[in-house]
C-alpha cells in the first residue's frame, strides 16, 4: 500500500527519509555491529546519539548554557505534575492561563501540590480564542506562571509570548521546533516528541539552571529535575530509540529543510493554504477566532456534524487519514506538523474543494 498523508494530532507522521534512515540502520548502527535498540545506554556509541541530539537541538532554538536539556520519560502529562512538585517550592502557588484542554490538565494536576489561580480563561468561549492576559490579575509572588503554546485540541496558539515577572513555564508539545522561540522568555519550555520532533516515549524538558536549585532533596529521584540533571537524563535507562530518532529529526531539520527559518516559512504556506480557502470556503468555516490560529492544528466545520463524518471518512479513502477533530470537540482537524509535505496539504484543499462542489 502507498503511504498515506497522515493528518493525526499524534503520534504522527515522519518523514520519509528518517523512516529510510531508521530502517537501513535498525539491525546494524554505523560500525557498532549492533541495532540502537540493543545498544547500552552508557556505551561510546549510545553516548555519541544522545550528545549530538542535544547540541542540533540546542543549536536550532539557540539555547545558551543557562539552560539544562533533559530528555525524559512519561509525556508532556507527567511534567504538568513534575513541575509543580519541584517548582511550586518556594510560596506554594502558582498561575494558569487556561487557553485549552491541556492547559487545563496542568492547572488540574498542580493543584494537587500547592495553590493553582486562573488568571485568564477563554474556557467560557468554548476555547476559541487566546484569552487576554490583564497583567493586573497576575501574581508576583507566584513561583511560576503556566501556559500552553499551541493547544492542539481546539486549534488555537499564542502569536507572542506573554510578559510575565516570574518564571514562564510553558507547553510547546505540539508546536516545538515549527518556528522560531525566543527560551530566553522562559524558566521551563516542555514538549512530548511524538508530534512535532519524533515518536512517543521521550519528552524534552529545557530548564533555566538556577530553577534546578528549587527541587527539594525529598522528592522521589526519578521526579527531581535535579537529579535527572546531575545524571544528564541517564539517571535510569533513557528512552533510548526515541532520541535516536529525535536525532534523525533534527538531521532533517538542518539539512533537508535548511533549518528552523525554513522549517517556519514551510510551516506558514501550509498552514495559510488551509486557511485562504476557509475564508472564501461557502461549505466549510474556520472554528476559531482569525487572531488566535493555531499554524499546526486546523479546526474546522460544514455546519452538519453527518457532513463532516462523511468528509473525514471519504478523505481517509483517498488516502488522507485521521481528520476527525478531537472527541471533546468533534468536527474535522488537520494537524500539519513539521513532517507533513506542502503536497499533502495541496491535496486535502484540492479534496475540500471538489467536496464542497459536490455538496453545494
Ligand atoms: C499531546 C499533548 C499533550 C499530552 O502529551 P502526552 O505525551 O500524551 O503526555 C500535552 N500537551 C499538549 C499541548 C499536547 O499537544
Amino acid at each position: 500500500m502507498a503511504r498515506v498523508y497522515n493528518f493525526s494530532a499524534g503520534p504522527s507522521m515522519l518523514p520519509y527519509s528518517v523512516l529510510e534512515k531508521a530502517k537501513n540502520e535498525l539491525p546494524e548502527y554505523s560500525l557498532t555491529g549492533q541495532s540502537v535498540m540493543e545498544m547500552s545506554h552508557r556505551s561510546k556509541e549510545y553516548l555519541g546519539i544522545i550528545e549530538s541530539c542535544e547540541r542540533k537541538f540546542r543549536a536550532l532554538l539557540g539555547i545558551d548554557n543557562n539552560y539544562s536539556v533533559l530528555f525524559l520519560q512519561g509525556g508532556a502529562w507527567t511534567q504538568f505534575a513534575m513541575i509543580p512538585m519541584n517548582l511550586m517550592t518556594v510560596n506554594g502557588k502558582a498561575d494558569f492561563i487556561l487557553s485549552g484542554n491541556w492547559a487545563e490538565k496542568a492547572y488540574t494536576e498542580a493543584s494537587r501540590f500547592g495553590t493553582a489561580s486562573i488568571v485568564a480563561s477563554s474556557k467560557q468561549d468554548n476555547y476559541k480564542y487566546i484569552p487576554k492576559i490583564d497583567t493586573s490579575y497576575l501574581d508576583i509572588n507566584a513561583d511560576y506562571m503556566h501556559i500552553c503554546l499551541n493547544n492542539t485540541i481546539y486549534g488555537t496558539a499564542f502569536s507572542d509570548v506573554p510578559e510575565s515577572v516570574v518564571p514562564l513555564v510553558a507547553d510547546a508539545s505540539s508546536m516545538i521546533l515549527s518556528r522560531r522561540l525566543d527560551i530566553s522568555k522562559f524558566g521551563i519550555v516542555y514538549a512530548g516528541a511524538q508530534k512535532n520532533m519524533g515518536i512517543a516515549g521521550l519528552v524534552v524538558v529545557v530548564i533555566r539552571k538556577d530553577l534546578l536549585e528549587r527541587s527539594a532533596d525529598d522528592l522521589p529521584m526519578m521526579f527531581s529535575y535535579k537529579v535527572q540533571n546531575e545524571s544528564s537524563s541517564m539517571f535510569n535507562t533513557p528512552p533510548t530509540y526515541s532520541i535516536y530518532i529525535m536525532s534523525l529529526m533534527l538531521d532533517w531539520i538542518m539539512d533537508e529543510v535548511g533549518g528552523l527559518e525554513n522549517m517556519s516559512e514551510r510551516n506558514n504556506e501550509k498552514a495559510y493554504i488551509l486557511y485562504d480557502y476557509l475564508d472564501e470556503s461557502k461549505l466549510f468555516k474556520g472554528t476559531v477566532a482569525k487572531d488566535s490560529r493555531s499554524l499546526m492544528n486546523i479546526c474546522f466545520i460544514t455546519g452538519n456534524e453527518n457532513l463532516d463524518k462523511q468528509f473525514c471518512f471519504e478523505a481517509e479513502k483517498s488516502g488522507m487519514p485521521n481528520l476527525a477533530g478531537h472527541r471533546l470537540v468533534g468536527g474535522i482537524r488537520a494537524s500539519i506538523y513539521n513532517a507533513m509535505p506542502v503536497e499533502g496539504v495541496r491535496k486535502l484543499r484540492d479534496f475540500m474543494k471538489a467536496f464542497e462542489k459536490e455538496h453545494a
